[in-house]
């Protein structure tokens, strides 16, 4: 295993600060890709809260970086060596929470930078976690379960240190599921002689995960539109909404969207969408795809392409699939007047101006998405006093969360005259920086 960094533990032997982050502000900067893109409003935040530059350099680095080597007996009996990162972006708030992805592309920077987004978004959650991520670079499309399963339990051996229901709490993330989770909580729980189904969270339901865990994300994207709605003092009944991706966050939003009186007039997946102006039938559209796994052939509208899309003429406008899909280059033609991100970093910072410009409200992702993650902490909670909630009581506690959060980063953008963007970013940064201070830098 080799640490990279560690601010908690300066004097440990194994503590090296590699050149680059010598200097503040360890990432890249730019407009190229989500997580540049979020670096660039968190030091917008900054500038705006006026943050201590000592604080700056400490919230801009990674606590710390751990790379394992992961050696696998392949089906063919070659040998293969994967390599694993963990990244514990802060571990102020409590002990650090995030995913695990499995990418062929995946690279530490990444992972990096993807821990820092859990610090904010568990801050604005006001939720007793840091923020951390994990990955395996591995293609699991090219591997056989029996495969997969090697590389979750040897990445989660290598990992015994790190995790811990009291230190650093793995979740399910890209190409990562409920059965990976299960081989993690089973790994760790045998080298610890007990069964801890805290060290994870997204479980399934069986063994210790939370009702409600699945729309969980849907759900909160639901809550913070009809408080957003009520802010603007928008009837639902009177909007339209435009959904892009049609996966568990998009589909689940549309659902409880459409529940709420709302209009869902588009809604695509990456075979392209459908345009209905007099509404779709998204309880159908979800029945389609849970036979077919995909909209296409679905006939519930008329067709239209994911641009076409976004462009539509709508209130509510969930762009729930990947990210970067609005920037400079198609800003300017967005008409909603509600913007929702469902999904990690849909717009690219290059397009904040252009969208705040046209007077477009926008309901940030560390913010709109974090649904997922508060229902986590939820099962989590359940897991440590072994009592489980029903539905209700889940969704309830939900409920009540992602409006407070909502409140409360609506207030800020109003204190600091600013976007909800980064009125989210100038909550979680005073939130962090706060309790760092009382806390205070040991060492
Ligand atoms: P998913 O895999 O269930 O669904 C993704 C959907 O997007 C699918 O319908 C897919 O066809 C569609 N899609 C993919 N590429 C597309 C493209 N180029 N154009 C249009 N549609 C495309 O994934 P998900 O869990 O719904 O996650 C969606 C987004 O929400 C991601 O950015 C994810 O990081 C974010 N998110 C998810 C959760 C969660 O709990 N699932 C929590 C927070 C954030």
């Amino acid at each position: 295993m080799l640490i990279l960094n560690d601010k908690t533990f300066k004097n440990h032997n194994l503590y090296i600060m590699p050149e680059e982050y010598k200097e503040p502000a360890p990432y890249r900067r730019g407009e190229a890709n989500p997580f540049e893109s979020m670096m660039v409003r968190f030091d917008k935040a900054c500038e705006l809260y006026k943050l201590d530059k000592g604080l700056y350099n400490y919230l801009a680095s990674p606590v710390k970086q751990v790379i394992v080597s992961i050696p696998v007996t392949m089906d063919n009996g070659t040998l293969e060596v994967f390599e694993g990162y963990r990244v514990i972006h802060d571990n102020i708030l409590g002990p650090s929470k995030g995913g695990i992805r499995y990418s062929p592309d995946v690279d530490i920077d990444e992972v990096k930078a993807l821990a820092s987004w859990m610090t904010w978004k568990c801050a604005i959650a006001n939720i007793p976690f840091g923020g951390a991520k994990g990955a395996v670079k591995c293609d699991p499309k090219k591997l056989s379960q029996r495969e997969l399963e090697l590389i979750t339990r040897r990445y989660t051996v290598n990992m015994l240190e790190i995790f811990g229901p009291d230190s650093d709490i793995p979740a399910p993330d890209m190409n990562t599921d409920e059965q990976i989770m299960a081989w993690i909580m089973d790994t760790y729980s045998m080298h610890k002689k007990e069964t801890v189904t805290g060290v994870v969270t997204g479980k399934p339901i069986i063994i210790g995960g939370s009702k409600g865990r699945r729309e969980a994300t849907g759900r909160g994207v639901m809550i913070a539109t009809m408080a957003a709605l009520k802010t603007l003092e928008i009837d639902p009944t009177s909007t339209t909404c435009a959904v892009q991706g049609f996966g568990n966050v998009g589909s689940v939003s549309a659902q409880l969207l459409n529940e709420k009186g709302i209009k869902i007039i588009a809604i695509s997946d990456v075979s392209g969408g459908y345009y209905d102006k007099n509404g779709i039938d998204v309880n159908k559209a979800i029945e389609y795809v849970s036979k077919n796994k995909t909209l296409e052939g679905g006939n519930f509208g008329t067709p239209v392409t994911n641009e076409e899309l976004l462009e539509i003429e709508c209130d509510i406008l969930v762009p729930a699939a990947k990210e970067d899909q609005i920037s400079a280059h198609n800003a300017n033609n967005i008409k909603a007047k509600l913007i929702v991100e469902g999904a990690n970093g849909p717009i690219s910072a290059d397009a904040d101006d252009i969208i705040a410009g046209k007077g477009i409200r926008v309901i940030p992702d560390i913010l709109a998405n974090s649904g997922g993650v508060i229902v986590s902490y939820l099962e989590w909670v359940q897991d440590r006093i072994g009592y489980f909630w029903d539905e209700d009581d889940v969704n309830n506690r939900l409920n009540r969360m992602m409006s407070e959060a909502f409140d409360v980063v609506y207030d800020t953008s109003i204190k600091y005259n600013t976007t909800l963007r980064l009125g989210a970013y100038i909550h979680a940064i005073d939130k962090v920086s706060k309790v760092l201070k009382l806390r205070g830098i040991y060492g």
